[in-house]
């Protein structure tokens, strides 16, 4: 049923707007070293795995560089898992599509978003082995109960989010984007 979600230009419509809106706060919070304004100083990117027209504004991550002492500020993105060439949502699915009582097969997830059967398995590694590891983690799993099973991730935290599936891939997104902040660092060197 997560299928669809691959090819709507809702879903990625809907994570532009809400990495406006956690990219205006950061930028409003200015500086953490100086006084200093924060100006755009945004990454280019090419992201793999999404529909076929994705907006342009999937080809830059958003992030700031104050205008006195240069320091960057990178604000939370839904769009984006940390320096990973694919989109957020891409590993996010492709993971839960593996899981469940009908898992897709590797080839058929291959066709649909170009991802190798080593980057399936890498993406599922992080999810078992780093991510579990993560403060984030620690300090979040608290928040569900009965406790989420953490050999059944992304799909078994995903199933803890209401509503229809559009809704439950933009929760669990938001409810991930702290890991993507600088401070966190937890997502530098995943790739891809
Ligand atoms: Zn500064």
């Amino acid at each position: 049923m997560y299928t669809g979600l691959l090819t709507d230009a809702k879903l990625f419509d809907a994570l532009i707007a809400i990495d406006q809106d956690l990219a205006a706060t950061a930028q409003a919070g200015g500086c953490r070293r100086c006084p200093g304004r924060l100006h755009h100083g945004d990454y280019p990117r090419k992201p793999r795995g999404g529909p076929a027209t994705l907006p342009a504004a999937y080809e830059r991550r958003t992030s700031f560089c104050c205008a006195r002492c240069r320091k960057r500020v990178t604000p939370a993105s839904v769009r984006f898992l940390g320096r990973r060439v694919y989109l957020g949502a891409v590993v996010l699915l492709a993971c839960v599509l593996r899981q469940g009582p009908t898992p897709w097969r590797v080839a058929r997830l291959r066709e649909l978003l170009g991802v190798s059967a080593d980057t399936l398995a890498h993406w599922h590694r992080w999810w078992r082995d780093a991510f579990v590891r993560t403060a984030f983690w620690k300090a979040a799993r608290g928040r569900f109960a009965p406790p989420v099973d953490d050999a059944d991730l992304p799909r078994a935290v995903l199933a803890r989010f209401g509503g229809e599936p559009l809704t439950q891939i933009i929760a669990l997104l938001r409810f991930l984007s702290p890991l993507t902040t600088t401070s966190a660092g937890t997502l530098g060197e995943a790739r891809p």
